[in-house]
């Protein structure tokens, strides 16, 4: 199965999303993501199996442990790939409990063994894809407010035609020493 761990979203700051999204839809093409759908990716596990899903989740939960909850801060809109056909995100401030927690998840994930892509964090929630970017700066839009994650997620991801389908397969809470 393809998998990701990535922090989800708390639902103040999805709603948020939605509306930013709703808006920049007026002015770009592109297919948008559900807001049910929004993530931020911490690694990128790609195929593995069910040996590998109950290393990954040791993993997350030594990763977890005693750790409190990390801090989104929407810091503005990017994109990957060339203006007439891109990903569109939204920008998440690189703090250092967010950058720490993606870089002890993945000496976790090595420690065990299992492979992830390791292309530098770049902290993002992906808006739109296959995003043709109209020419000038699109018009001043209302950004989310800093909201804190608490759930980092083990997903499942199905490809489909109409996009990929995502299913948690295991939740590990961010909620502090009491944990
Ligand atoms: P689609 O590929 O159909 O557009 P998707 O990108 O949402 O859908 P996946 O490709 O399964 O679905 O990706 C799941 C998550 O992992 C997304 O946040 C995606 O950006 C991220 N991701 C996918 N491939 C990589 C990769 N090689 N390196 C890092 N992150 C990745
Ligand atoms: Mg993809």
């Amino acid at each position: 199965m393809r998998t990701f761990v990535a922090l989800e979203l708390p639902d103040t700051m999805r709603a948020e999303i939605v509306d930013l999204a709703r808006c920049l839809a007026g002015r770009v093409t592109g297919r948008f993501v559900p807001g049910e759908n929004y993530h931020l990716t911490l690694a990128f596990l790609g195929e593995i199996g069910e040996a590998e899903s109950r290393d990954a989740i040791a993993a997350m939960d030594e990763v977890a442990a005693g750790r409190g909850p990390v801090r989104l801060h929407p810091t503005g809109l990017g994109t990957f790939g060339k203006p007439s056909d891109c990903t569109l995100w939204l920008g998440v401030e690189p703090v250092p409990e967010l950058v720490v927690l993606a870089e002890e998840l993945r000496a976790a994930l090595a420690d065990r063994g299992i492979a992830f892509d390791g292309k530098p964090f770049r902290p993002h929630i992906t808006l739109a894809r296959r995003v043709r970017l109209p020419k000038g700066e699109l018009a001043p839009l209302a950004f989310p407010e800093p909201a804190h994650a608490t759930r980092m997620t083990l997903f499942k991801s199905t490809l489909t035609p109409e996009g990929a389908i995502y299913k948690p397969l295991y939740r590990a809470e961010l909620g502090g020493a009491e944990n």
